[in-house]
Order: structure tokens, then C-alpha cells, then sequence
């Protein structure tokens, strides 16, 4: 695609949006006026085939997702979800990998190149000497539960007991979302 296609494509897409009335026009003004109140985090990986809000069939003020490739966390995510949990009164944090992972799958093949070996190299923290692609995933999910729970198991503003820190594993194909008993 050429890229005065790819603007033309987005800006398509964007004035559809704009034109919208109803349902989605009145949240959209809801939402302007009166601030956002989501009540889950979504940590997703960025995968283009992974979009919480549709996976979920959640509408606008209804997720605060955070997405990077790999759904890994540092101290950029983990502040993200310290306003969503501690400001906005979010009370899940769901931990979401995918299969067909590409960045599990480039750990697992001897991690990525430039930047993307910051990636690389937490799913290769979290998978240990796992190389099975659903399992290294259900791993590199649990690894981010269990920080993301000792992160804000004993947290000043954010009232643990009401907070429920868990995983899961959305397949691409079927778009089941199977929760993991972590
Ligand atoms: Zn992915």
C-alpha cells in the first residue's frame, strides 16, 4: 500500500468514526465530559490480530489497555497501570498473551535484534528453558501476573483486597479467551 493510500485509508476510517451518532456518539460525549472510570487493565500484546476492546466486545471508557509486543512490562506499563488502578479505580489487571506470539516466538528462536531484544530478553526471563509455544506463553503471562502482584500486592493507593491480578491466553483462530490458573 502506498502511503497517500495509507492516509487516505486512515482518514476514511477516521471520518466514519466521526460520523457515528447514536450509541457510540453519546459514550464518546459521555466520556469528553465526565472522564473515564474502566473497569479492567488489559495487558495485551501488540499483535494487530489482538484488539481487547473487540476480543472483549468492550466499548469506549470500558478498558484502559496497555500493548506492547510480547505484552512484557517495565516501569513505563507498570506506571500506565499505577494511574488505572490507583486514579481511575480499575479492580482487574488482566495479564492477556496470545498464541502465535511473534515475540515469544522470536525468544524462543534466540531472541530479536536492536530494541527488540528488550523484548526478547524479558519473555526469555520469564519462559526459562520452556520451548513449547503455548506453554513459553502461558509463562511469559504468569511471569507478568507475578510481578504486576508483587508490584501492587502492598500498595498505598491501590486497595489490594479489592484487586484481582490474573492471566489468560486468547487463541487467534477461535477467539477464545481461556483464563489461566495462575
Ligand atoms: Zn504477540
Amino acid at each position: 500500500m502506498l502511503q497517500d493510500e495509507i492516509r487516505r485509508r486512515l482518514d476514511a476510517g477516521n471520518a466514519r468514526w466521526q460520523s457515528l451518532e447514536g450509541e457510540m456518539a453519546e459514550r464518546r460525549r459521555h466520556g469528553a465530559e465526565k472522564g473515564q472510570r474502566p473497569y479492567a487493565i488489559v495487558v495485551a500484546c501488540s499483535d494487530s490480530r489482538v484488539i481487547p476492546e473487540q476480543i472483549f466486545d468492550a466499548s469506549l471508557g470500558e478498558l484502559f489497555v496497555i500493548r506492547v509486543a510480547g505484552n512484557v512490562l517495565d516501569k513505563h506499563q507498570l506506571g500506565s497501570i499505577e494511574y488505572a488502578a490507583g486514579h481511575l479505580h480499575s479492580r482487574m489487571i488482566l495479564v492477556l498473551g496470545h498464541t502465535g506470539c511473534g515475540a515469544v516466538g522470536a525468544a524462543l528462536s534466540g531472541g530479536g535484534d536492536g530494541f527488540i531484544q528488550y523484548i526478547t530478553d524479558e519473555v526469555l526471563r520469564a519462559v526459562g528453558q520452556e520451548r513449547d509455544p503455548l506453554r513459553a506463553c502461558e509463562k511469559n503471562v504468569a511471569h507478568a501476573v507475578e510481578l504486576l502482584r508483587k508490584e501492587f500486592g502492598e500498595h498505598p493507593e491501590i486497595p489490594s483486597a479489592e484487586l484481582d491480578i490474573c492471566g489468560a491466553v486468547y487463541d487467534i483462530a477461535s477467539g477464545a479467551v481461556r483464563w489461566l490458573d495462575i
